[in-house]
């Protein structure tokens, strides 16, 4: 049993003002994903700050012609959005491949930047893990490790960032408002999620004491071409093991303008500009695809699969084999 206060922000400031008082205090919005960490004895807040009731609940248009979310819009309500369907249906297409639609209901916009990974020893208390303790080891670099990293990963940590809804967004440039005691100010998508390096606890560049206010989305939305692809065991309620958001702007089998970005690849939504670049003025065809596929697992996939894989050989020796060898 974990013992913990609970109060309610009564506005953005007061939210900020609640989180700095205190620094085992935790925001909750959905509780989707904080209740499972709580019950399972990973995160341990001494206070909950609710800011589910707080104003961040609109979809507005801003004056670059682009969109501005609220960062408390369940993410149902986002993905049937009309001016989501209508101008950036690759957001649609990646928030509902994700969870169920229960929890869609129930998550936030800005919860879901903020969830945390999947890695089975995470969630796993009787198990060394770097992100939930700094310095205990990392039991998935050896471990079941199917659902982990591939691409910028580090000794420390292999986890991967479980959201559908990021991928897209990341693909689409978003940028995201955040609010702290030193005011407010803008972090591009691309900087908000971390590589794991030697400080995987940290999943990103949000400081501690400040709130994610809304989501804002460029004009540009690809809503002609677009794609959402997730790899994932079952077909619903399942995270993914691979995701890909790819959109394109083309003129006739043209390509003009590329967005490609991976998901349950990595620690943070995956994109990888050099990739896009390839794709770029070429045309639509499987050569060009299968060529910027390969720029975008250049070097990592290969060299770590194929360490993995020798790990996991390793463990497969029987015990008694290791035991003699240890011995
Ligand atoms: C069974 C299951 C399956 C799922 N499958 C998928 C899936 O396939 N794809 C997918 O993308 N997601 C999936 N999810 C995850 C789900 O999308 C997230 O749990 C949800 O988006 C989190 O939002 P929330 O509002 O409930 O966050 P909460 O649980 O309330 O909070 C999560 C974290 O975010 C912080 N936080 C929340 N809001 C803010 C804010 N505005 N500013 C700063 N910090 C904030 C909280 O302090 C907490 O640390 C699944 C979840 C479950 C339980
Ligand atoms: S991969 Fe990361 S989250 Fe998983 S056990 Fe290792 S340190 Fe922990």
């Amino acid at each position: 049993m974990i013992n913990f206060e609970y109060a309610r922000a009564s506005d953005v400031a007061d939210a900020v003002r609640q989180i700095a008082a205190d620094p085992k205090a935790k925001f909750i919005a959905g509780g989707t994903n904080l209740i499972d960490l709580m019950k399972e004895d990973v995160e341990r807040p001494t206070r909950l700050v609710d800011i589910s009731r707080l104003p961040l609940r609109n979809v507005e248009e801003t004056t670059e012609g682009g969109l501005r979310i609220g960062a408390l819009v369940p993410n149902s309500d986002l993905a049937y959005h009309p001016l989501i369907e209508a101008r950036y249906p690759l957001l649609s297409s990646a928030i509902l491949a994700g969870a169920s639609q229960q929890l869609r209901n129930m998550a936030s916009t800005g919860g879901n930047l903020l969830q945390r990974t999947r890695c089975f020893y995470f969630y796993d208390t009787a198990t060394p893990c770097n992100k939930r303790e700094p310095g205990s080891g990392c039991s998935a670099i050896a471990g079941i490790n199917r659902i982990c990293g591939i691409l910028g990963t580090s000794e420390a940590c292999i986890a991967t960032h479980p959201s559908d809804m990021c991928v897209a967004l990341a693909a689409l440039e978003a940028k995201v408002h955040v609010a702290g005691p030193a005011g407010e100010r803008v972090i591009a998508f691309a900087d908000f999620h971390r590589l794991p390096g030697n400080t995987p606890q940290l999943d990103t560049n949000l400081h501690p004491n400040e709130i994610v206010t809304a989501i804002e989305l460029p004009a540009q939305g690809f809503a002609r071409n677009y794609s959402y692809l997730k790899i994932r065991d079952r077909l619903s309620y399942a995270f993914a093991l691979v995701s890909v958001a790819a959109a394109f702007e083309l003129e006739g089998d043209t390509i003009r303008q590329a967005r490609l970005a991976l998901g349950g690849v990595a620690h943070k939504p995956w994109r990888d500009t050099a990739a896009e670049a390839a794709l770029r003025g070429q045309a639509a065809n499987h050569a060009t695809f299968r060529h910027a596929a390969d720029l975008l697992l250049r070097d990592d996939l290969a060299r770590r699969a194929i360490m993995r894989t020798l790990a996991q050989a390793a463990q497969a020796t029987p015990q008694s084999q290791s035991a003699k060898k240890i011995r």
